[in-house]
């Protein structure tokens, strides 16, 4: 069995990264205590909102990325999928650079970087098999086919309902605890908690 897991917000979390970020631009109020969905709604609503959108997601995904932490759960997954013998590989749709990113930090590299210092390549620790960042949609969605995914976990349901996802492989939905679930050709879970279970039921 093949598993493959998305990384940005289904495996990295980045809510609290978002808040530090705006509120040092000055763009949140420093009572604040929003994330990424309310960060966006935010500066959409200010002058050049979406270009302002754009330049805190290169920087959190770049020059912040290691100030990420793991999903909740999304550690025990990791580690119920080596003990099981499960071959998981992380499929990303991430661009090469942020968008208006200064810096030109390396997505994929930061990314890595980042990987590599929470265990995720070491046999001993989540023993990924591979990582494979695609700078397109498209890209991600043919990476899941030729790869020929069992199970495929994403917290973007449109990754699910793009019609060139591969049929055979079972979609689980990361929604979040504070969102509700999806509705969809996909099963959707709260929490990684859920989808542990739901890929290892109880004997
Ligand atoms: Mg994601």
């Amino acid at each position: 069995m093949l598993i493959g897991i998305d990384f940005d917000n289904t495996l990295a979390g980045y809510d609290h990264v978002f808040v530090a970020a705006a509120k040092a631009r000055g763009w949140l109020p420093a009572a604040s205590l929003g994330g990424k969905r309310e960060i966006r709604d935010t500066l959409r609503g200010l002058a050049d909102g979406e270009r302002k959108w754009m330049e805190l997601q290169g920087e959190v995904y770049g020059l912040r990325m290691p100030e990420a932490e793991m999903i909740d759960g999304a550690a025990r997954f990791l580690a119920r999928c080596r003990t099981e013998g499960f071959r998981v590989v992380v499929v990303s749709h991430k661009t090469e650079f942020g968008h208006f990113d200064p810096t030109r930090t390396r997505l994929h590299d930061a990314a890595r970087t980042w990987m590599t210092a929470k265990g995720f390549f070491d046999p001993a620790g989540f023993a990924v098999a591979e990582a494979f960042f695609e700078p397109t949609r498209e890209g991600k969605i043919a990476r899941i086919g030729a790869l020929g995914c069992g199970v495929f976990i994403d917290d973007l349901e449109e990754v699910f309902l793009d019609p060139g996802f591969p049929a055979a492989c079972r979609r689980l939905h990361l929604a979040g605890a504070a969102a509700g679930l999806g509705h969809g050709p996909f099963a959707s879970y709260p929490g990684w908690a859920e989808i542990h279970d739901a890929v290892f039921p109880a004997a």
